[in-house]
């Protein structure tokens, strides 16, 4: 059986493309290395199962080959993080509205079953917790870049839905609630990779408005697991599920834990919204997950917490010396 990957040299689809090799699968990845790496390939690059196509997901005719010759997709590629949200609005709309437009039409054409990535930024700035599956979603004004990112994605599930009902294309949804662990980049605004590089160079953390709010980190291979649970799953096609930790940690909290896990002498600087993305950005407070619909369908137990994720992580800095000047 040969897995599609899109965003497959990214930090999520690199180590999906490892756990599904793993399994015995063949994997096909599709990556433009705009924020993937080929260093996320090295482990499985030489693999006789592996095939890796540096490419773009809007070249059709490249995609129409990788569609029709594999036998399930996950469509990964996306533009991630708030910095290049921020910073690349055009990019990250045309790439997770277009883009998905692309694979979900060839495997409708195709007949591959589809999972989608999706995020827990659709709920937006839903203040009643935890956010179920078919709870309201939230969001502010349109010249508020940030929004885009949820708005694009959220575009992203109807469509996959749309096609479901009627065209009856078999399409998995996941809502990633902050996925992180080794090999994701600091770049592009996320907070634990840029936290653990701040403390590796004894820098100040940067926590961005009062650092009360808090996010629900899951460790990218409990995240991976749960996503091939519910596409091997026949009684999730056609839904949409949250994936992720239900356990809360405030972002000052998670700068102290950092600095006390890599055993650093930084120290901790509070920088407003404004300083750190763009005038009247807007921040979710809380995030949680409602996890009974993922766990009544597959068994879900996370296996690291955010120390393992921390320890983890900081290794991974150390081991590559991976440097990003964030
Ligand atoms: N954050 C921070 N300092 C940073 C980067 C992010 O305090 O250097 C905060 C950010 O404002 C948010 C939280 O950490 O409240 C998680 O940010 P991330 O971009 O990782 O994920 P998301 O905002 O999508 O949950």
């Amino acid at each position: 059986m040969k897995i599609l990957i899109t965003g497959g040299a990214g930090f999520i689809g690199s180590h999906l493309s490892e756990k599904l090799l793993k399994s015995g699968y063949e994997v096909s990845i599709i990556d433009n290395l705009s924020t993937g790496s080929l260093l996320n390939l090295e482990k499985i690059k030489s693999s006789s199962k592996t095939e890796i196509h540096i490419d773009s997901i809007f070249n059709k005719k490249k995609m129409k080959e990788l569609v029709q010759k594999c036998d399930q997709i996950y469509h990964l590629a996306a533009a991630v993080g708030v910095r290049l949200i921020v910073d690349k609005p055009v990019e990250t709309i045309e790439t997770n509205i277009l883009g998905t437009d692309i694979l979900i039409k060839l495997a409708n054409q195709f007949n591959k079953k589809i999972f989608i990535a999706s995020t827990s930024e659709v709920y937006g700035k839903n203040d009643s917790l935890p956010f179920m599956e078919n709870c309201n979603r939230i969001y502010g004004s349109t010249n508020i870049r940030r929004w885009a990112y949820a708005e694009s994605k959220a575009i992203d599930e109807f469509l996959a839905l749309a096609y479901h009902y009627e065209k009856k294309l078999p399409v998995v949804i996941g809502r990633l609630f902050n996925t992180v662990g080794p090999r994701q980049s600091g770049q592009y605004g996320m907070v634990i990779p840029r936290f653990v590089q701040q403390a590796l160079l004894d820098h100040s953390l940067t926590v961005y408005g009062d650092g009360t709010q808090t996010r629900c980190f899951t460790h990218v291979y409990d995240s991976i697991e749960a996503m091939v649970g519910l596409m091997n799953n026949d009684n999730c096609i056609g839904e949409v599920y949250n994936i992720g930790s239900d356990q809360e940690i405030s972002i000052l909290e998670l700068a102290k834990r950092v600095i006390s896990v890599t055993n650093s002498n930084s120290k901790i600087k509070l920088i407003s919204y404004s300083d750190a993305y763009e005038d009247g950005f807007e921040d979710m407070k809380r995030r949680v997950p409602d996890l009974s619909k993922l766990n009544n369908t597959i068994e879900f137990n996370p296996e690291f917490n955010i120390d393992n994720i921390l320890i983890q992580t900081y290794d991974y800095f150390k081991q590559y010396n991976i440097m990003e000047g964030i």
